[in-house]
Parts: C-alpha cells; structure tokens; sequence
C-alpha cells in the first residue's frame, strides 16, 4: 500500500501517495485523480518535468510532481532548496530517484564528457549533446566561416570570368590569368614588379569595360556554336564592339549610302542615327543596329564569333 500524505497547495487539499499519484478534493466532495502533464521549454536538450494538474474554482492550477513528493516524503534536514534526479533522468519521479541538493551538490553531480576532435575532458552539467570542447568548437566554426568566405570567393571569380567571356576578352590578358586563378592583388603585383594599386586599378577598369561590352548580348537560350555562319569576305570583322561604329561607316561608304537614306529607311531621325553610328553598342534599341547590318547586308563577328538577331533586342536593360 502507498503512504498517502495529505497537504495544502494553493489552497486546495492535495493527496500526495508515496506510488506517485496524486488527488484533489474537488467541489463534488470525493478525491479525483490529478492528470499529469510533461512541461518544459522546447528546445531540444532541455529538462522536461511532470507536473500534477488539479482544478480550483474551474480553473486548472499546476505543480511539479517532484517537488510535491519531495516535500511530502523526504526529509530535508539541511533545508536545501532543490529536488533532483539520481539518474539524471527528470521524468522519473520514482520516490527513490529523488533527492533534495544545493548547487553546490549539482556542480559535483556534473558530467563528463570527452571531445569528439581531441578528446580532452569537458564538463557540463545539463547539455549532454555537447561533443566538442571549447576550443574545438571555436576552431569549427572558424573553419566553417572560412569556408563560406572561399567559396564566395571563387563565385565572384566565376562570375568576373563569365563576364569577360561574354564581352570577348582575353583571359590571357596580363594579370587576369592570376586573378582568376585565384591570387591576390598583391601577390599579382609582387609576380610583376608593380603596385598594388597598379593591379587593382586594372582589375577594376578591365570589369568596367567587359560590363559595358556585355551589354551587347544575346537574349537568354539563343545561339549556339553550330548555327555560326561561315565568315564571308565582305563581313564586318572586329575584334572589340568598341570598333563596331567605325566599321559600319566604312560599310555604309563602300555601298555607297548616305546616313540620311539610312535613318528615313530605319524610320528614326538623322541624329538619332549619327549617335547609333558613332557607338551602336549605346544605342538603346539595339533592334536598329540589327536592322543597319541588315540594309547593308552584311554579317557582324566580334573575335571570330557570330552576333545573329539575338544579340539585338529591342530594348535591353
Ligand atoms: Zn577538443
């Protein structure tokens, strides 16, 4: 038979049995068994506790099972303050499993653990997930963030060498080999005897240049290698879109075409059409530039490659 202990929690009579069932005397006038409840924070690794659940004036009170029996059944001489769990195990409200302790007692009761990395001891007293000592931790997330900075690294690498692809400069010019091969600034500089400043300024001003050229470009999912028609000796051949304005008035002028019979045929103004021919690659509807290589019936190649209608939209950016 269970020891039963009578006693008071907020003003209710409470039935605390040494089997670790608990009663309430409820307003019909007979002891009802008290449901328990698991409480405890969310977060994975934390404590979870029973509490006992009884009902006052319609409204549900609660209290933690461990410490109601603690109090009702062991004794506490030392008058501590704190019930804890023999097994570590805060679900077992077995009355043998409980034991009145201070913090003092706790920091004894500490485990331990061994690093996963270097196998040093570490102590903690709650966080049994805990695998790796402090300065392993530190040095993994160190490595980790590292890792993330390299990686950004090399997609701003990737992405600088796209650029350049598609503005058709060389990868071999001067210090963008190293750069992409992933040196910095100033190793580049000490490998050519120059500045730092030297090498970035280029970087920079090399960017700024593949930016504008890229903007001449093909619409996405267009043209592919084996649609490139065959170079025909009247076609405009350039090696940069920089010259492209330069050779169409070399065109315009072996066909004999004056700009004024050019832009009526476009359908745009004569000073819209002196702007196209002086930088067709700023001109905004790159859709004339096309209709230009059109009426002089020729094909464009920017460093042997072929720009079909793809590469001029309407309206681009
Ligand atoms: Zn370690």
């Amino acid at each position: 038979m269970a020891e039963v202990i009578e006693k008071w929690a907020d003003g209710m009579a409470l039935k605390v049995c040494s089997d670790s069932t608990f009663y309430f005397f409820c307003r019909d006038g007979y002891w009802k068994k008290c449901n328990m409840v698991k409480v405890g924070r969310p977060e994975e690794g934390r404590r979870k506790y029973l509490s006992v659940v009884w009902m006052k004036n319609g409204e549900e009170r609660r209290g933690y099972a461990h410490r109601l029996l603690a109090e009702a059944f062991i004794p506490n001489p030392g008058n501590k303050r704190i019930v804890s769990f023999r097994d570590g195990n805060s679900l077992n409200i077995s009355l043998d499993n409980l034991f009145w302790a201070d913090a003092s007692d706790l920091k004894r009761q500490k485990k331990v653990f061994q690093c996963t990395e270097c196998g040093k001891k570490i102590v903690y007293s709650q966080k049994e997930k805990v695998q790796l000592c402090r300065t392993c931790m530190q040095r993994q997330y160190s490595r980790r963030r590292s890792e993330k900075t390299s990686q950004k690294k090399e997609q701003k690498l990737e992405e600088f060498k796209d650029l350049l692809l598609r503005a058709n400069i060389s990868l071999d010019t001067r210090y963008v080999r190293m750069h992409l091969a992933g040196y910095s600034v100033t190793e580049i500089a000490k490998c050519y005897g120059c500045s730092k400043q030297c090498v970035s300024a280029f970087l920079i001003h090399l960017r700024k240049k593949a930016e504008k050229l890229d903007q001449l470009r093909p619409l996405p999912g267009t043209a592919t290698e084996e649609e490139q028609p065959d170079i025909r000796e009247d076609d405009i051949t350039i090696t940069r879109i920089k010259d492209l304005g330069l050779a169409i008035r070399k065109k315009r002028q072996e066909r004999g075409l004056t700009q004024a019979r050019i832009c009526k045929q476009l359908g745009i103004s004569a000073e819209d059409y002196r702007n196209l021919e002086t930088h067709p690659e700023r001109y905004p509807d790159r859709s004339k530039v096309w209709d230009v290589l059109q009426i002089l019936n020729v094909n464009l190649f920017v460093n042997g490659r072929y720009f079909g209608q793809e590469w001029f939209p309407e309206y681009s950016r």
